[in-house]
């Protein structure tokens, strides 16, 4: 131990590592990946949530096209 704290830090919320505020671009996160991670979670469960059935079908059509 020792040594200067330097700014706040946080906890990512995607994997529980600590985590600078500050000169954090991913913020909360600890990387892009975290954050790619929850906001892809956070986006699915919206779409699943709130997108009309018309938007559904639109959605899966493409995916299909796409062969993903
Ligand atoms: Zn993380």
């Amino acid at each position: 131990m020792g040594g200067v704290m330097q700014g706040k830090k946080v906890r990512c919320p995607q994997c529980g590592r600590f985590t600078p505020w500050e000169d954090n671009p991913y913020r909360p996160f600890c990387s892009e990946r975290c954050k790619l991670i929850d906001l892809g979670h956070w986006l699915s469960e919206e779409y699943r949530l709130s997108v009309p059935a018309e938007g559904v079908e639109e959605i899966h059509k493409t995916g299909e096209e796409k062969g993903e």
